[in-house]
Order: structure tokens, then C-alpha cells, then sequence
């Protein structure tokens, strides 16, 4: 057995624990393979061991990983921030897009859209810890940006994403969490059609599970640790040479 397949089954072992324990069941948790800075036989191998979603993070390199591994029909997800002269790239190779935080990004991924394609599937990133530095969307804002994403014709919304403020504290965690789940029930009490929280990674998705994710994104507990610095720091650096 390969390193790749027993992180797995450890990985999904962990899912049935938390899920048991919140009284869920394991199959409403997605188990979203995070691949970022690992090469395209890691993904490979990690396909081969019965994952089939994998997260990227970065264009370049996760268009090149598509690209290696366009014999199989992975499901890729991209969960990293958007800048605006990416999105006619991602709209055509991706079918999720966790990240979305503001309305431009959001106009944008629906025009590159390819009539051909079925709608992109959506979740908007919440800034959960009011940390200045992180992406997201401000709890506040919210509902008024669904509203907006949920008019655009080739987007579909699905729910919400959050990467909280990395903290050892479970108590902090677990609260933030759960401010995802409030501004998610909120938004599904207005009516909004939703059934994706995408929250919880390799630390905390036992929390995240017992607070309701149905979409945990886990990198380092399946490939082990990241390899840096990530592929599009080295291609910068190669062409600014
Ligand atoms: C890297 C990453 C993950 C996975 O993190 P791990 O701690 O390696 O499990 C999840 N979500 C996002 C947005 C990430 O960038």
C-alpha cells in the first residue's frame, strides 16, 4: 500500500469519527484533496488510491497539473484568491470556485464562463476572524453579495467558504466555524438554495465536521508537508530574471 492511500484512509477515518460524534453521516463530508505545491503524480497517485476532488490554489501551477492529468476526469476546485486577470482561465478549467469575495470577481467568472460548460459552482469566502489581511468576504456583507451572485446567469451558488485565523485555541476556532454555520442557516432561512459549507483542513475538521461542514479541504495530512517555496514564487523569479 502506498504511503498516499493509508494518509487516505487515515484522512477518511478521521471524517466517520467526527461525523459519528456530531451524530452526522460520513457520506454528507466531502473530502476535498488540497494538492497545492504537490507535482501531478502525488495527484496522480492519490486518483489512483480512490480520491477524485482535488483543491488548487495557484493558476499556473494547478493549469499545468490539469493539463498532465487531463486522461482523468478529476473534479478540480479552485480555493485560492482571485485576481481579475485570471478568471477567464479559471472559469474554463475548474468547476468549483470556493473563493469568490467580491462582486467584480464574481461578473467576471460568469461572463468567461463557456456556454458548453454546465454553471460554475460557487462559494463565497467569508472573512470569519475580521483579521485585515484575510481574503473574504465581511460577515456583514454577505447576503447582500449572494443576492448578486445568485442573479448571475453561469454561476451557481452552492454555499459558503471560510479559512479561519490559525490559532491552537479550539474554543476560537470552533467559534468561527460556527459563525460560518449562523451566516449559512441565515442565508437558507432568506431562501437562498444552499448545501455546501466548505470549511475545515488537515488541523481542525474534526471541529469543522462537528460545526457542519459538508466540504473539508485537506492537503498536508494526506500528501504530508508542502513543498515551498510554491511553483508560482519559482516561475516569477524565473521571469523576472
Ligand atoms: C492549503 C489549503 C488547505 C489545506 O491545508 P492543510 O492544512 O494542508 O490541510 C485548505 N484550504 C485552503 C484554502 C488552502 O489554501
Amino acid at each position: 500500500m502506498t504511503i498516499i492511500t493509508s494518509s487516505l484512509q487515515a484522512v477518511k477515518k478521521r471524517i466517520a469519527t467526527a461525523a459519528k460524534d456530531a451524530c452526522r453521516q460520513p457520506d454528507e463530508i466531502k473530502l476535498l484533496a488540497a494538492s497545492k505545491t504537490n507535482p501531478a503524480e502525488q495527484v496522480r497517485a492519490a486518483w489512483d488510491a480512490g480520491q477524485t476532488i482535488f483543491g488548487e490554489n495557484y493558476l499556473q501551477e494547478a493549469l499545468e497539473k490539469i493539463f498532465a492529468l487531463s486522461d482523468l476526469p478529476i473534479e478540480w476546485h479552485f480555493i485560492g484568491p482571485i485576481q481579475s486577470n485570471k478568471t477567464k482561465r479559471i472559469a474554463e478549467n475548474f468547476s468549483w470556485v470556493h473563493s469568490v469575495d467580491r462582486k467584480k470577481i464574481a461578473d467576471r467568472l460568469s461572463r468567461d464562463r463557456p456556454e458548453t460548460l454546465p454553471p460554475l459552482q460557487i462559494c463565497l469566502q467569508v472573512n470569519v476572524s475580521g483579521e485585515d489581511t484575510k481574503s473574504g468576504v465581511s460577515p456583514k456583507l454577505t447576503s447582500d453579495l449572494a443576492t448578486y451572485v445568485a442573479g448571475l446567469p453561469h454561476l451557481r451558488l452552492r454555499g459558503l467558504m471560510a479559512v479561519p485565523e490559525l490559532t491552537t485555541a479550539t474554543a476560537l476556532q470552533r467559534s468561527q466555524f460556527h459563525m460560518l454555520r449562523e451566516i449559512y442557516d441565515q442565508l437558507r432561512q432568506d431562501g437562498f438554495d444552499l448545501d455546501t459549507l466548505s470549511m475545515g483542513m488537515s488541523e481542525d475538521m474534526d471541529i469543522a465536521i462537528a460545526e457542519g461542514a459538508t466540504i473539508v479541504r485537506v492537503g498536508t495530512a494526506i500528501f504530508g508537508p508542502r513543498r515551498y517555496p510554491i511553483p508560482e514564487e519559482l516561475a516569477a523569479a524565473r521571469t523576472n530574471r
